[in-house]
């Protein structure tokens, strides 16, 4: 039986982590039917599903995959405590009081909405709560923090600094409030800036702080980096960290620019906690001891290495309470065919995942304000009533939203609440000449590539 205990995990990762790949395997195959079994044994929804399987699973491809509505739809059913119900989860999350909070003491929440629109609740257990932290100090700390990292923390304080949206029981916020809860002395050095805020008053705020590890949104990263090098920025971090969305080259080459030093990304989901790790190489390791990863094709066939994947399934290997396995993810990522020169035996990543770009309004005799995607998705996927949304800037001065309510007896005021949430999100950032319509058309993936966006140019 495999132990949560962090030492023991701690250890075992570090035989995984250079380790041979047979060894690798062996952890993957032993994990995966612990869990399998826990999952038929709890749950009646995998129950259910895997009636008729063997009962020990060679492979992980004879296990029917699963998706996001499907496991809300049956919430209940997969959850295997039945002390959790959806309904009082629910309760829980509409309220930011409980942001890092643990719902019945002892699950972490995380929404998301994700890549088909619909929204999603997360839990995480103990045991997954130990990997995280245990696999996360073993493999990114070696990785990332270098005697010069550290001595930098410690000479700015270790003020930390994460540039996220803050509205919503989301992964990074979620992580970030448990850290400052477990950590009180410091909690004032550990600051989230809501990425919602407009620029101006981040770039405050950093300035005030003067953080040594500075952690954010590439998009976000990027716009901060152009104001360190034009002057308004002047923070001086010894550590910055990228996630949520790729980080494109460009972004890349202006925060070390901007920074002094190479931006460290990682890879994660709610569904999957931290999945990849970037080694000093820049190339994205997966901790496929703990997550299963399989690019597949949009009919769940296996994309061999080196080619892009049409989507992604995952399998959770340590969390308990829901189990997530072959769960589909959008990402469409290529899997390294060649071992990765570092010395890290763990596959390598490449993940293409979304692209939103930054919008640009043009305020009325101003100039142009950028707005970062993942703030504007954040303030509509938080109000109350919505189901799914998508934003469309149509002109310097015109957004335009598709808009699905909960309930089509709410549409009216619901829209009423976005439109509203909108408004004052735009006049917030200086942007008050910002005008908010109403498309006729429902949300709707993208024709082309089938997609579903959240916020874009058209
Ligand atoms: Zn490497």
């Amino acid at each position: 039986m495999t132990s949560f205990n962090f030492l023991s995990i701690a250890l075992d990762a570090r035989r995984i982590t250079r380790g041979a790949p047979e060894l690798l395997a062996a952890r993957q195959h032993e994990r995966l039917n612990e869990l399998v079994t826990f999952a038929r044994a709890h749950s009646r929804f995998y129950a259910e599903k895997y009636r008729g399987l063997p009962e020990t699973i060679r492979d992980v491809r004879q296990l029917p995959p699963v998706t996001k509505p499907e496991l809300m739809e049956h919430f209940d059913e997969v959850i295997t405590d039945p002390a959790v119900r959806k309904a009082d989860v629910q309760k829980h999350i509409a309220d930011l009081g409980n942001l890092g909070k643990p719902f019945l003491g002892k699950y972490m929440v995380w929404t998301t909405s994700g890549t088909t629109g619909t929204p999603g609740i997360f839990l995480e257990d103990k045991n997954w709560e130990a990997v995280i932290s245990a696999v996360n100090v073993l493999r990114i700390g070696g990785e990332w923090y270098n005697r010069d990292v550290i001595k930098g923390m410690m000479k700015a304080g270790g003020n930390s600094a994460s540039v996220f949206a803050g509205n919503g029981h989301f992964f990074g916020v979620t992580m970030l409030e448990r850290q400052r809860q477990s950590n009180r002395s410091r909690g004032k050095r550990i600051q989230l800036i809501p990425v919602t805020l407009p620029i101006n008053e981040i770039v405050q705020r950093l300035n005030a702080l003067q953080p040594a590890m500075f952690a954010g949104y590439a998009s976000a990263l990027g716009l901060l980096a152009q104001e360190q090098l034009e002057g308004r920025l002047n923070i001086h971090p010894s550590i910055v960290i990228s996630s949520a969305e790729p980080l494109s080259a460009e972004n890349r080459a202006l925060i070390q620019q901007a920074f002094g030093v190479p931006p460290r990304n990682n890879y994660g989901c709610s569904e999957g906690g931290v999945m990849g790790y970037e080694c000093k190489q820049g190339h994205m390791h997966l901790n496929a001891d703990w997550v299963l990863f399989e690019p597949v094709d949009a009919a769940h066939q296996p994309i061999p290495a080196g080619q892009l994947s049409d989507r992604t399934l995952i399998t959770n290997l340590a969390n308990r309470v829901m189990p997530i396995i072959r769960y589909e993810l959008g990402d469409r990522v290529s899997l390294s065919p060649e071992a990765c020169s570092c010395g890290i035996t763990l596959p390598v990543v490449n993940v293409e995942g979304r692209t939103d770009e930054i919008l640009r309004f043009t305020p009325a005799g101003g100039q142009v304000v950028p707005i970062l995607p993942l703030a504007l998705w954040s303030v509509l996927k938080e109000t109350p009533g919505v189901l799914r949304f998508q934003a469309i800037q149509t002109a310097p001065d015109v957004l335009k939203i598709r808009l699905e309510a909960k309930h089509a007896h709410e549409d009216a005021p619901t829209w009423e609440r976005v439109s509203a949430n909108a408004r004052a999100y735009f006049a917030s950032q200086g942007l008050g000449n910002v005008t908010i319509t109403r498309a006729s058309e429902p949300p709707m993936r993208d024709p082309k590539s089938g997609k579903f966006r959240n916020v874009w140019k058209a």
